[in-house]
């Protein structure tokens, strides 16, 4: 992982190359020697979580007061892109926990919920999850069907959501739900309440090192402190959304890179017709595209991140990378895959295992399609969407 063409890390400070480093070292370490393995057999990796959390890689950018290491924004997308590198998987769980769980409570929870729950989910003593899409409501989640109805002493929660990033193994889950008033709000369910439960999805050929499942809410008691208290409306999900989608198009580019210099050695070592694939010329533009595909993709996040530490990235700029750096990363695992031949087929090395996880990640947190849309309504003030 050291391909920089446009010297961008002349852009990092000291302290951006050492997290970056510390990150890639725990991902050398612990994370690509198994995690063939793991994706193959369909299981999660062992303690996870509080490793991600010793190396500072759960809510990096929360205030330290809870727990957080304070850090700045290109610092959270530098620790995504070398997690990424190691898995999509790794990086989703590093995502959910930072971007859906914490951000969210840090953001619009009472002081008592910060207290409560930031510290334990910053070391990954805890782990939560994030409850937005509904069997019926994925793109639109402005159809949700899901409830909180106040009953003077408790909310009662009914419905259901689907496709839920670590539900299975989660202690806590955000979860969105409409009150009597139709308002969006949030609350925090933990696991044992009852009438809770988190059945896992079975059978995915994407992200299998990472669980996925459901949240189903029948008649679940929630305490009234278990409210976050600063949210009314559809705007405080879409703002984690926005944080998170800004940790993927940072993590795409590590998994593009992974691919792109796999390829690039394993061209220059595999001789046929006596001199290696990487004299020809049809291999030499496949890799000549890939790092000039890399390179646009990380000067996008570099000038992403320094508007997010200002302030000022709109999520229609998030979108944009999302999208783009998405697909750049997606084609160059398909495309790189070619130039091992057979040899890109088996779990040896990483491009099937990206490439497949790459399907998801091109569909969650808004698809390739809807963030299209979102440019487009951007730039023209029309909504395609309806
Ligand atoms: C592995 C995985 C993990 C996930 N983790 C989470 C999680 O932790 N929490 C969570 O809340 N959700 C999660 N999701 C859900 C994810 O965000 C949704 O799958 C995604 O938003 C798309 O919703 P959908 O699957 O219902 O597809 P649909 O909304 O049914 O879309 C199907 C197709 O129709 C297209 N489409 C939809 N609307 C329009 C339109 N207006 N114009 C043009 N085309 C349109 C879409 O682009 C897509 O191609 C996860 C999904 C996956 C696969």
């Amino acid at each position: 992982m050291a391909t920089d063409y446009y010297q961008i890390d002349d852009l990092l400070s000291e302290e951006h190359k050492l997290i970056r480093q510390t990150v890639r070292d725990f991902v050398n370490q612990d994370i690509k020697p198994v995690i063939d393995e793991m994706a193959q057999n369909h299981t999660d990796i062992p303690d996870l979580m509080p490793k991600l959390g010793a190396i500072g890689a759960l809510g990096p950018y929360i205030p330290e007061e809870y727990g957080g290491a304070g850090l700045d924004q290109i610092s959270y997308g530098l620790i995504m892109q070398e997690l990424e590198a190691g898995d999509s998987a790794v990086r989703s769980s590093a995502s959910v926990q930072s971007s859906l769980v914490m951000f969210p409570i840090y953001t619009f929870g009472s002081e008592e919920q910060k207290r409560k729950y930031l510290p334990k989910l910053a070391t990954g003593e805890m782990i939560g999850c994030f409850g937005l899409t509904e069997p019926n409501h994925g793109s639109n989640p402005s159809g949700m069907e899901t409830r909180i109805v106040d009953k003077g002493s408790h909310y009662l929660l009914n419905g259901a959501k689907m496709w839920i990033t670590n539900s299975p193994i989660a202690d806590i889950a955000v979860v969105w739900a409409r009150d009597e008033e139709g308002k969006v709000r949030g609350v925090i369910a933990e696991r044992g309440m009852k009438g809770f439960s988190t059945p896992e999805t079975h059978n995915k050929w994407s992200l299998r090192a990472s669980k996925t499942g459901e949240l189903v809410f029948e008649n679940v008691e929630i305490p009234k402190e278990n409210l976050l208290p600063g949210v009314h409306s559809l705007r405080g999900p879409l703002s984690c959304l926005d944080s998170a989608r800004y940790g993927i198009a940072w993590g795409v580019v590590g998994a593009a890179i992974d691919c792109y210099e796999t390829a690039l050695k394993y061209a220059l070592e595999r001789n046929q017709f006596g001199k290696p694939i990487a004299s020809f010329q049809l291999q030499q533009k496949k890799l000549a595209e890939f790092v000039t595909e890399i390179t646009k993709a990380q000067l996008l996040v570099w000038r992403l991140g320094t508007l997010k530490n200002e302030g000022k990235a709109s999520g229609a700029q998030i979108s944009m990378a999302k999208r783009n750096n998405v697909r750049m990363a997606i084609d160059i695992a398909r495309e790189s895959r070619q130039i091992l031949g057979g040899m890109g087929i088996v779990g040896d090395y990483p491009m099937m295992r990206h490439a497949a996880n790459l399907e998801s990640v091109i569909t969650y947190e808004g698809t390739h399609d809807v963030h299209l849309l979102i440019t487009g309504n951007d730039i023209t003030g029309i909504n395609a969407f309806k």
